[in-house]
């Protein structure tokens, strides 16, 4: 990868699953993206687990999300890496943070937030900066915000062009340590791929929205960004972003993986030839390794394929 300084430095990417549930299609899609983006590039894949969040995490889902992409044949370099295992490291970044002055304390709780904020961005009220002097309210559980400016973030998104947000306009200072003591997904994501190395993110477009506010932590850590490409968002028959009130259509099993990575290529605009239907994992891969082509990839949502009806599939 060549820096715009022009230094060359290994490509490393990545595949970041929540263990919330089984595997679902959409996080095949983005493991197959980031795979093959990564590997065509003589680069390293690695394999992150976000149990950030413990009342979230589905015991035994972890694991057989990593057996089911092992199956598929997936090679990830390097250990898997937990975050449930890097809580003291995201705690030292917040004290740099907070010796830097960028944190600030927040005694609001939610619901006085959504009583005050006078909009609503995507996720939710935005901060209207009640505590940034100081906490104003009696609440002892407080939550730590990064202090945001009232300029625009911009940055190249390499499937779907110029992001550009106001940050403190369109979300307000955000959260980077909740009230109760949890890691924020913000922090985490960013203190993780500037430790592993990561220059190349590669996720589901449900998390566009999210990377300006990435792209200014990583200003604030004084680190360069990776390149972003997101992918196209697999949603339901309702429209919806796949999740458990989808049941099991959309859910990879060992028995339906193959139909699924060969379903996950022409999802992302690819048209891997019929005789790889019913190939093993490793066929397709290897398939995709010389023949994927990113500039295929288009940015419109799509219907997830449904795995209870077969002649859907394929
Ligand atoms: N853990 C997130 C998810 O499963 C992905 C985070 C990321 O790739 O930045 O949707």
């Amino acid at each position: 990868m060549v820096s715009e300084q022009g230094i060359t430095t290994p490509l490393v990417g990545r595949f970041a699953p929540s263990p919330t549930g089984p595997l679902h299609f959409g996080s095949l899609v983005a493991a197959l993206g980031s795979y093959l983006l990564a590997k065509q590039a003589g680069g390293d894949w690695l394999l992150r687990v976000e149990d950030l969040d413990p009342p979230r995490v589905v015991v035994g889902s972890a694991d057989a999300i990593l057996k089911l992409l092992e199956l598929c044949g997936f090679e990830w370099d390097g250990e898997v890496i937990y975050q449930s295992q890097r809580f003291s490291r995201y705690q030292q970044v917040l004290q740099q943070l907070r010796k830097r002055e960028l944190v600030f304390d927040c005694s609001c709780s939610r619901r006085e937030l959504i009583a005050s904020a006078p909009h609503s961005g995507d996720d939710g009220p935005i901060y209207p900066g009640t505590c940034r002097r100081g906490p104003v309210g009696q609440r002892a559980e407080r939550s730590l915000r990064l202090q945001v400016p009232d300029e625009e973030i911009f940055c190249q998104d390499l499937i779907f062009g110029t992001l550009r947000q106001n940050l403190q306009r369109e979300v307000g200072d955000f959260v980077l340590q909740r009230a109760d003591g949890l890691f924020a997904y913000q922090l985490a994501v960013v203190v993780d791929d500037i430790d592993s190395g990561v220059n190349q993110v590669v996720r589901g477009a449900d998390l566009l929205s999210s990377t300006p506010r990435q792209v200014y932590l990583y200003q604030c850590l004084q680190q360069s960004r990776p390149d972003y490409y997101h992918l196209p968002l697999a949603v339901g028959v309702d429209g919806q972003k796949l999740s458990k009130r989808h049941g099991k259509s959309a859910i990879i099993t060992p028995e339906n993986r193959c139909q699924a990575l060969w379903a996950a290529f022409c999802f992302l605009g690819q048209q891997p030839p019929g005789e790889l239907v019913g190939a093993s994992g490793s066929e397709v891969l290897d398939w995709g390794l010389r023949h994927f082509d990113v500039a295929r990839v288009k940015t419109a949502e799509c219907l997830a394929p449904d795995f209870e009806r077969k002649s859907e599939v394929l």
